[in-house]
């Protein structure tokens, strides 16, 4: 991709309203745009990284069984009414309700366990049915009161919910497990180091829910964690107890920390499908209500804790498993014609480069590299050439090294490797 021609180049300034890290540098890199507030545009570099975090949690989750669909966004009130859940207070608060012309009435998808539910009470009768483990990336609709931090917090999102349904409890929490271990390997691969929180389930079951938090002082949620052992929990669930030693472990110490929710599991069990009257016949010919799960991750929130907890003063740090591209090629004075042909050769060895061929001084184009923070940089410049080759660069650590064209792909790779 040539920087001249991608939609969305660096600004100097940050919106004056941004106050988080992620905030300012997702805007200054040109990876988000706003349209008003709580509704954001994710540029063509914003939507490379979501679509590798996608590819992550697609990836992980796949191996679980679980298979990718994609449902409606506007809902009839006649669905939402099946649970009661239309005139709930608590949803009427998030949930966008409007009328068509024609006075029929209409819900914004802020949730699908409805349609869910629908879909297993149609295409779905026996015991031989089950486990049904279905999912979808796209977009939700919350009337936030306070939509903040850049894309942490928008009324409009993407996100990845899964659905799961069992012909027992025991089905469903073994599944449910599962899933907690596929999120915690995608959190990892993107080098978020994620706890699994329980929490109550507000609108959707009197069960434990369990939340995956990053600890970060942009983070608006609370919790407690163990300096020891894994037990961690919502300032929700904590309350009243005191702090001190760790009620699991006994050793460890509970500390209290912000925190950002970057996913959330919910075991809702039989509700569901009680009141909407979804059943299968058992082994015995005997009709039972399914065991229900759902499962979010919100993967632009996703990205925004990323760049949270991986930045410095000059930029971002990509991880690089989400990174927008594998290098930044920045051709410099003297060194343009031989940037032309590597960006070529790079780009037919499978290589994704983020090529800035515009005519600005070194300054601005380093810069620039330094805040869009992919991995690898690779400077060819006269200077560069006269010494034998391409400079080459790890953003982290920024030890640079000019080497010779045919040692650039195993240098590359190298940095990747060393992380
Ligand atoms: P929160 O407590 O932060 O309001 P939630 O508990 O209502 O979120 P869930 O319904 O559990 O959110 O949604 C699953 C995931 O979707 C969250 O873990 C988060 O990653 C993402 N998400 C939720 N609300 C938003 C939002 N307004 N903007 C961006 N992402 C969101
Ligand atoms: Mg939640």
């Amino acid at each position: 991709m040539r920087y001249a021609k991608l939609l969305g180049k660096s600004l100097r300034e940050a919106p004056k309203e941004a106050e988080i890290a992620s905030h300012k540098l997702l805007a200054r890199g040109g990876f988000v745009d706003q349209l008003m507030a709580g509704s954001w545009t994710l540029l063509p570099l914003g939507w490379r990284v979501v679509s590798k975090i996608n590819d992550i949690i697609r990836e992980e989750l796949d191996k679980t069984g679980a298979q990718e669909m994609l449902m409606p966004l506007m809902h009839p009130k006649e669905v939402w009414n099946r649970t009661g859940r239309w005139d709930d207070p608590g949803v009427k608060e998030i949930m966008y309700q409007f009328k068509d012309k024609r006075g029929r009435e209409f819900g914004l998808s802020f949730t699908h366990e409805e349609i869910v539910m629908d879909l297993l009470g149609k295409h779905t009768s026996s015991y031989k049915d089950y486990p049904v483990k279905v999912y979808h990336f796209s977009t939700k609709f919350r009337n936030e009161p306070r939509p903040r931090g850049g894309v942490l917090r928008t009324r409009e999102f993407m996100m990845k919910d899964l659905y799961s349904a069992h012909v027992s409890e025991g089905d469903m929490y073994d599944y449910y497990w599962q899933v907690k271990d596929a999120y915690l390997r995608s959190f990892r691969r993107m080098d978020l180091d994620a706890k699994v929180v329980e929490a109550s389930g507000g609108v959707f079951t009197e069960n434990y829910t369990h939340e995956f938090q990053v600890l970060s002082p942009a983070g608006e949620d609370i919790i407690y964690y163990c300096s020891s052992c894994g037990f961690a929990q919502n300032k929700e669930v904590f309350k009243g107890k005191k702090g001190g030693a760790c009620p699991a472990c006994k050793k460890g110490k509970i500390k209290e920390g912000s925190a950002i929710e970057v996913g959330n599991i919910f075991p809702l069990g039989q509700k569901y499908a009680k009141s909407m009257g979804v059943t299968f016949a058992d082994q015995d010919g005997k009709k039972k209500y399914p065991w229900f799960a759902s499962y979010g991750i919100g993967p632009a929130r996703v990205m925004a804790t990323i760049v949270e907890l991986h930045h410095d003063k000059r930029g971002i740090l990509w991880p690089r498993e989400v990174t927008p591209f594998d290098v930044h090629l920045v051709s410099l004075a003297g060194g343009e014609e031989a940037a032309e042909k590597l960006y070529d050769t790079m780009e037919h060895s499978g290589l994704e480069v983020l090529f800035d061929d515009r005519d600005e001084t070194a300054g601005v184009k380093l810069k620039d590299a330094d805040l869009i923070g992919i991995p690898v940089r690779v400077v060819v410049s006269k200077k560069s050439l006269e010494e034998g080759g391409v400079e080459v660069s790890s953003r982290k650590d920024k030890r640079s090294e000019v080497v010779p064209v045919e040692k650039l792909a195993g240098k590359i790779k190298k940095i990747y490797k060393e992380g």
